[in-house]
């Protein structure tokens, strides 16, 4: 029996994965949303839109809403923030700028396409300098969005949480513990939570330095086939 991610404890034992596929319910665009869970994710929603914990995030999209995809989906990828040029000004998480298009290349070598998952940020406001360039978010900024990431995440249940670089893997841990170093485990898919996380690197050009986009194709080809021989994935 699946342990569900309660609300008051993130920190228990890690019980073996289990060996039977994942929730009946996932794997499908088919299924109906549960009612309840659009209206928690409406009222989230709205919070998120409402939210000013970060000075430097005033007047930049709040980027939660439908446009991150399917509160079906068993699939979650946890991106760094918003990007100027991309989910800034789309409003939709990693599209509208080079990033995002790397992003929908990797996607294709999975085989997934973005009806089938659902796509986030560790922060879900763009942070920029004061040249008004992308800027990495700040602890505080990764800590006052952890509450709206956490929501998500008992929202959806996933049972594959993939984290885009090193800043998701990070917020990740701030929620529920882990030990995963992304150089050392990347796309060596982890049991966390009794789910899977799969470390990956971000899909970003300055990423892409780090980690080139053929090897980062290979990662989530590698992933795509995983998800489908583990879970009732279907297209
Ligand atoms: S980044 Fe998150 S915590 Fe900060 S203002 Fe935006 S929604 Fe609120």
């Amino acid at each position: 029996m699946m342990k569900e991610w309660a609300d008051t404890s993130w920190e228990y034992a890690l019980p073996p994965h289990r060996a039977e596929p994942p929730l009946e319910r996932r794997g499908s665009s088919l299924l109906a949303v549960d009612p309840l869970r659009e209206q928690k994710f409406q009222r989230l929603v709205k919070n998120v839109q409402a939210c000013h914990y970060c000075p430097r995030m005033e007047g930049r999209t709040r980027v939660l809403g439908p446009a991150n995809g399917s509160l079906d989906a068993d699939i979650l990828f946890i991106a760094e923030a918003p990007g100027r040029l991309g989910a800034d000004s789309s409003g939709i998480p990693l599209m509208g700028d080079q990033t995002g298009r790397n992003f929908d290349v990797l996607l294709e070598a999975a085989q997934l396409d973005r009806r089938s998952v659902f796509i986030t940020n560790a922060v879900l406001c763009n942070p920029r300098n004061e040249q008004g360039n992308n800027a990495k978010p700040t602890t505080q900024e990764i800590q006052n969005c952890s509450n709206h990431l956490r929501e998500i995440l008992v929202l959806l249940q996933p049972s594959y949480v993939v984290t885009l670089g090193q800043i998701a893997l990070s917020a990740l841990h701030s929620i529920a513990k882990h030990e995963v170093v992304l150089a050392q485990h990347v796309g060596i898919p982890q049991s966390w939570n009794n789910r899977w996380l799969i470390a990956l690197y971000h899909p970003s050009p300055r990423a892409c330095i780090r980690r080139s986009l053929t090897l980062q194709k290979e990662d989530f080809r590698c992933l795509g086939a995983f998800i489908r021989k583990t879970g009732h994935f279907e297209e």
